[in-house]
């Protein structure tokens, strides 16, 4: 594991609650499934969270990679306040550690400078507000390494009514997952592939962890969520992969919680991989309907009939989408169809939003210091 120096007197570093002590003198954190056990100094397997003075710290409460206002289909979801835009951000490190990461600069960065931009909790409510948004996604990165920073900066645009969404893994273990989506509105979870050796070898995580998460969230929690699988050629696309998938999400998860197939691009370990051909996608759709799911779409191409949702009443097509454009909306204000009424799951809340496609990068300035309840550093020393 690296080693680089962490210090309880940086301004983005807090203490953190959850970790043990273990009898041979290391400590255990106990965020995720990865379990790292760390000597003094030492950081774990995502980076930014270590050992310092006999406790777990986190290094990067407060500082992100940079924040974007973008659709809240981006993320994809493609049920939760349609068409309205999102502030997106996250901060460096991940706790998986996927060969295909399409995010790897920021995910894999061991580079301070990747969180160049300070943001407290209340900084990123305002701009939430100031921006028209309706809702806040930790996104770039995955949250649960920085949990902390991401409950403070959920209940601060909670108290401004805006929402927040969790793009994530779902590596997480139940204590901490129960205290974070207690804060959450809505979740993209990712479930990379359906065998426990793809986990293994390319993502170096456990399958059975992300599924308890995945029925955590539908059958116990109020979080809106969603699902997405990144087929890559030949790791994770076979049909009878892509069929034992369904037959599971259908029989835990039910066929009203949406799953988004999209298409890999080669990047980080894995560049001799092909782009997934579209009629991969198509037949991963095809699949999941047979299984009964009412909701499945296709996503990172252009798929007008893969990006559409039909009522599961009368079957009009009552949302259709380019990519992020929304073309044609039938729903009412709560979500019912308006030929039929039959209501359409997810979270809806007045009109659709006309973000479209539009992506604006932010840039928020601030000095640090400004904490909220999960900061639980002393005061320096
Ligand atoms: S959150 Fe980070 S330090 Fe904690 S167990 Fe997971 S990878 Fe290790």
């Amino acid at each position: 594991m690296p080693t680089d120096a962490l210090s309880r007197e940086d301004p983005y570093t807090v203490d953190t609650t959850w970790w043990h002590e273990l009898p041979d003198g290391r400590i255990q954190c106990d965020v995720c499934p990865r379990a790292c056990k760390l000597r003094e100094g030492q950081r774990g397997l995502c980076f930014v969270r270590g050992r310092v003075d006999d406790r777990v710290v986190l290094a990067s409460y407060g500082r992100s990679s940079g924040f974007c206002v973008d659709p809240v289909e981006k993320k994809p979801l493609n049920h939760f306040l349609p068409g309205t835009p999102v502030l997106s951000f996250g901060t460096a490190g991940c706790n998986l550690a996927c060969r295909f990461c399409q995010n790897w600069d920021i995910s894999k960065s061991r580079e301070i400078d990747t969180l160049a931009s300070a943001a407290s909790p209340d900084a990123l409510a305002r701009a939430a507000t100031k921006t028209g948004c309706r809702s806040v996604a930790f996104t770039y990165n995955d949250p649960t390494i920085f949990i902390e920073y991401a409950m403070d900066v959920a209940d601060a645009c909670r108290a401004s009514g805006v929402r927040s969404i969790a793009v994530s893994a779902g590596y997480i273990n139940a204590e901490p997952r129960a205290e974070f989506y207690a804060h959450m509105d809505a979740a993209n979870i990712d479930l990379k592939a359906f065998s426990e050796e793809f986990y293994e070898k390319i993502t170096f995580a456990k399958l059975g962890a992300v599924q308890d998460t995945l029925k955590y969230l539908v059958h116990e929690t109020d979080v809106w969520t969603e699902v997405t699988t990144l087929l890559i050629p030949g790791h994770n696309d076979s049909e009878a992969e892509i069929a034992a998938e369904c037959a599971w999400f259908a029989e835990h998860l039910g066929p009203d919680v949406p799953l988004h197939f999209s298409a890999f691009h080669p990047d980080f370990k894995m560049r001799d991989i092909p782009r997934t051909p579209p009629q991969t996608l198509r037949r991963a759709r095809r699949v999941a309907r047979e299984h009964g799911l009412r909701y499945v779409y296709t996503g990172n191409v252009h798929d007008p009939e893969g990006q559409t949702t039909s009522c599961p009443g009368c079957a009009a097509p009552v949302v259709e989408r380019d990519w992020y454009v929304l073309n044609r909306y039938e729903l009412t204000d709560r979500g019912d169809c308006v030929h039929c009424g039959t209501t359409v799951a997810g979270v809806f809340d007045g009109p659709a939003g006309d973000w479209g496609a539009k992506r604006r990068p932010l840039r928020l300035i601030e000095q640090p210091g400004t904490r909220g309840a999960h900061d639980r550093r002393k005061a320096p020393r």
